[in-house]
């Protein structure tokens, strides 16, 4: 069975970054009270017309754009799509999609996906079926909309690609990766391919969920016979299901038409050139630097460049360490700390002076592995001089024969029992002695030279 998907992936933009709302100088505010940021412009009063889009959102969405391979267009121009429904006040939204429109970049793709286009829109206001109350604080918040061709063919592709985008926006600070994206999720099957739309899917496991659900169903009507046409369904989160919304003689008549209150948005040659050549370096570029040059293992590659601060980080830290060494440290022990302090990369204020610092001492072997995880957990606290603590606390690693021969000693004598498994040939047991040689050296002795110690003197 041949399956295709699409996607209308919408989410808010960075708010930290724009600011403002798209048409009118409100504040953005996700905490303010009920109606406390809002003005005429953004409650549609009379007479009030939009002001020139929020040159901050223009040029984020002009970045993601890029990102995405598409080729900007110059001329930006919104329209006024048209429908009734209480959270618009306007009775329209003003989108850069639709026949009029011109997107602020078109052809693109990214990974395999085909872009059809990104453009910018106003979110309207919150609007609460139950009460019938009405928020406008919302109304007006800019959004990025990226339509994508129906390239998809598979859930776990779709899944995958989805996890890319979020990294691919967060690198150049167009949406914030905690605010969640939402979807209409395109999806026919051959050999007839009628176009099913699933409208406003709101969050990653339920678009992907929406597609397999939309192939299931489909296939089950193909088989039984049901002629269908191209028609548009809602998601239903409470039993993971679509259901029937309109058909296709029922499509909403939006009544597009250029919006008379803007003029076009001029986007300067100049200024894509100077964007482009600030670009970040995309992920997948990353992955495959770091696989190929630095010579990461993949999945070390993909953590790494999975968040843009962290890639950085560690970037700056391979410019002394051993890349390999570094990646190791960075993901398995920094990320290990941060998450089991619930605390994310941001808030570390240990820099990479510090990680430098902590991983020379373990490249040079002065300090074992169990020293600079502790180590790692006290800078995560809070930074501190590395190499002078170690000096000052002497906990530089012990590699003395002598000195570790005299544990190894002691821990043979207090466990005469593990002594006699490890010569039945329990390898545990082995390890059991190490362990207790490695707790009298408080985690300084190395690990090579107790092995061979422990095993020379049984
Ligand atoms: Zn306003």
């Amino acid at each position: 069975m041949k399956v295709k998907c699409g996607l209308e992936v919408h989410g808010y933009l960075n708010m930290h970054e724009t600011r403002s709302k798209l048409f009118c100088n409100c504040e953005i505010d996700t905490e303010a009270a009920p109606n406390t940021t809002i003005c005429p412009r953004c409650t549609g009063m009379p007479g009030s017309k939009a002001m020139l889009p929020n040159r901050e959102a223009v040029d984020k969405i002009l970045a993601v754009a890029l990102m995405l391979d598409c080729t900007p267009n110059e001329r930006l121009i919104f329209q006024r799509k048209h429908y009734s429904w209480p959270d618009l006040p306007n009775g329209y939204q003003k989108t850069m999609s639709g026949s009029y429109a011109v997107p602020v970049g078109e052809n693109g793709s990214f990974l395999g996906i085909g872009i059809e286009e990104v453009h910018l829109e106003e979110d309207p206001a919150r609007w609460d079926p139950e009460t019938g109350n009405v928020d406008y604080n919302r109304s007006g918040y800019p959004l990025v909309e990226i339509v994508t061709k129906p390239d998809f063919t598979s859930a776990g592709q779709l899944r995958d690609w989805l996890k890319k985008l979020v990294t691919l926006l967060s690198y150049v600070n167009a949406v914030d990766p905690n605010m969640g994206i939402k979807a209409d999720v395109n999806v026919s099957i051959g050999p007839k391919f009628k176009r099913v739309e699933v409208k406003n899917v709101n969050s990653f496991k339920s678009i992907v969920k929406a597609f397999e659900h939309e192939i299931l169903r489909q296939a089950a009507d193909e088989k039984e016979g049901v002629k269908f046409e191209q028609h548009t369904r809602a998601w239903d989160e409470s039993t993971n299901s679509t259901k029937f919304m309109r058909s296709k003689e029922q499509a909403m008549d939006y009544m597009f038409i250029p919006e008379p209150d803007l003029p076009a948005v001029h986007v300067d040659k100049k200024k894509i050139t100077n964007m482009e050549k600030d670009l970040p370096e995309k992920p997948a570029q990353k992955v495959s630097r770091y696989t190929k040059k630095m010579k990461l293992d993949k999945i070390d590659a993909e953590v790494l460049s999975a968040e843009i601060q962290l890639a950085e980080l560690f970037e700056k830290v391979a410019e002394e360490i051993d890349p390999i060494l570094a990646a190791r440290w960075l993901r398995r022990e920094l990320l290990r700390v941060l998450n089991y302090n619930k605390q994310e990369l941001a808030d570390l204020k240990a820099d990479e002076k510090h990680i430098k610092q902590l991983l020379k001492l373990v490249e040079k072997k002065e300090i074992t592995d169990k020293t600079a995880q502790k180590l790692i957990e006290k800078l995560v606290e809070e930074p501190f001089d590395v190499a002078k603590y170690v000096k000052e606390h002497k906990l530089g690693a012990v590699s003395d024969e002598n000195v570790i021969e005299q544990y190894v000693k002691e821990a043979i004598d207090e466990n005469p029992k593990a002594v006699e498994d490890f010569k039945a040939g329990k390898q545990e047991a082995l390890n059991f002695i190490v362990g207790q040689v490695m707790r009298k050296s408080k985690g300084k002795a190395t690990p090579d030279a107790v092995q061979k110690l422990v095993k020379k003197n049984i």
